[in-house]
């Protein structure tokens, strides 16, 4: 197969638009590299194409799928609609609009995991900034109990760590890690501070109270008067988190209290966050539905209007009874007992799916609108286009079996 590029990865949140794909002998390669990119590159070239739909296991034709899946949605008490990892911006607006048309729940978080109750950025908002301004600005990163070598692999590059030729800060910049455990990125890190993720909420609010000169600094121990000391030597600095701050219980505490530090630190100096979301089209995802029902990410439709849905326990049946799961472009969650799954996905759709219905990945065969992890859209291109519908398609079609 020809190699082709420059086209955009969806391997991960970064969407790195600058990416050639090389296929010497069927292996596939990546310029700029990227293990991570190869291995989503790998895993979309390479696969055998599954049946365009199943019933039950058994294979069927897109129309009987879909006629079956309306069915299921229409008699549905409590439908709800989640994934999202990989969906494009097009798949959750056309996902809004039948999710408010069933008055269902939508989940752009895990409903594997318990959520954490109400959402940090919508309660107090937050301070942001792009790639480009994190590179040309940022003289201290503080990356708090992340793994980006890992998960986001070129982040550093692009944020004009070493690799990346762009940042005119060079060697002025320092990489500050928070963390305990022993991971590439706290390797990398000029500056290190371990302490046990228990310890994180505790952390932030003396940080807090130091800065507002509320607690002396002869009262705190030596780690966070050195932190500190740090983000006051430098006027710009950028700190990035995810779910190794915010997953668990307390999670949006945590958040809460990054947060209101990093205000707190905006009098003084310029001082943004980055979040790493949990898959490519969170951002997404998260995004339209905050413009389209003003809260995010969670939602729930079933009163006629959008409320923001803050249980904890998302899909205990006691809670919220979900009878019919419809899962866009995502990972399989474990649903209550009885549920009935549809599954609209381009990779396989896994077991005990009553419905599922295969679609183009985006990036790959199809077209689409991506939001990388600091809000700028980008475009998704098709350099192998297939005959599989996307997402976005199949819901519309889906919205008009339910209104006939
Ligand atoms: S960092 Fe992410 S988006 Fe960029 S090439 Fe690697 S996997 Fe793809």
């Amino acid at each position: 197969m020809a190699d082709f590029g420059p086209v955009t990865c969806a391997g991960c949140g970064l969407l790195c638009d600058d990416v050639t794909v090389e296929r010497p002998n069927g292996d596939v390669r990546l310029q700029p590299p990227c293990r991570l990119g190869v291995q989503w590159f790998s895993e979309r070239l390479r696969r055998p194409a599954p049946a365009p739909a199943t019933i039950s296991g058994q294979p069927a034709d897109v129309q009987t799928a879909l006629t079956r899946a309306a069915g299921l949605l229409r008699r549905s008490r409590r439908p709800l609609l989640y994934g999202f990892e990989a969906a494009t911006v097009e798949d959750a607006r056309a996902a809004v609009a039948l999710a408010d048309r069933l008055e269902a729940l939508i989940a752009t978080e895990s409903v594997s995991a318990s959520w954490t109750g109400a959402p940090a950025v919508p309660l107090r908002g937050t301070s942001t900034a792009t790639l480009g301004e994190i590179r040309d600005r940022s003289r201290l990163v503080i990356v708090w109990r992340e793994d980006p070598e890992t998960t986001h692999p070129r982040l550093l590059e692009r944020i004009g760590f070493e690799g990346g030729a762009s940042s005119r800060l060079g060697a002025k910049r320092r990489l500050l890690v928070v963390d305990d455990r022993e991971t590439t990125t706290a390797r990398r890190a000029d500056l290190r501070l371990r302490w046990a993720r228990e310890r994180d909420l505790d952390a932030l609010t003396t940080l807090h109270l130091m800065q507002r000169r509320l607690r002396p600094a002869s009262d705190v121990e030596g780690e966070l008067v050195a932190l500190l000391e740090h983000i006051n030597e430098v006027p710009h600095i950028a700190f990035v988190y995810g779910g190794g701050l915010t997953n668990g219980a307390g999670g949006q505490r945590r958040a809460l209290a990054l947060h209101e530090l990093v205000r707190a630190l905006c009098h003084e100096r310029h001082v943004v966050t980055l979040a790493l979301p949990r898959g490519t089209g969170t951002t997404g995802a998260q995004d339209v539905l905050a413009w389209q029902t003003g809260y995010c990410p969670n939602v729930d439709l079933s009163s006629g209007h959008p409320e923001l849905a803050t249980a904890t326990q998302p899909l205990a049946a006691d809670q919220e009874g979900v009878d019919v799961a419809l899962r866009i472009e995502g990972a399989q969650a474990r649903l209550p007992a009885g549920a009935a799954e549809i599954a609209l996905c381009s990779a396989p759709a896994g077991a005990d799916v009553d419905v599922s219905i295969r679609t183009a990945a985006a990036g790959v065969e199809a077209a689409g609108t991506a939001h990388r992890l600091d809000g700028v859209p980008l475009t998704l291109q098709a350099p192998l286009a297939g005959d599989a519908p996307t997402a976005a398609a199949l819901l519309t079609r889906l919205l008009a079996e339910i209104e006939r």
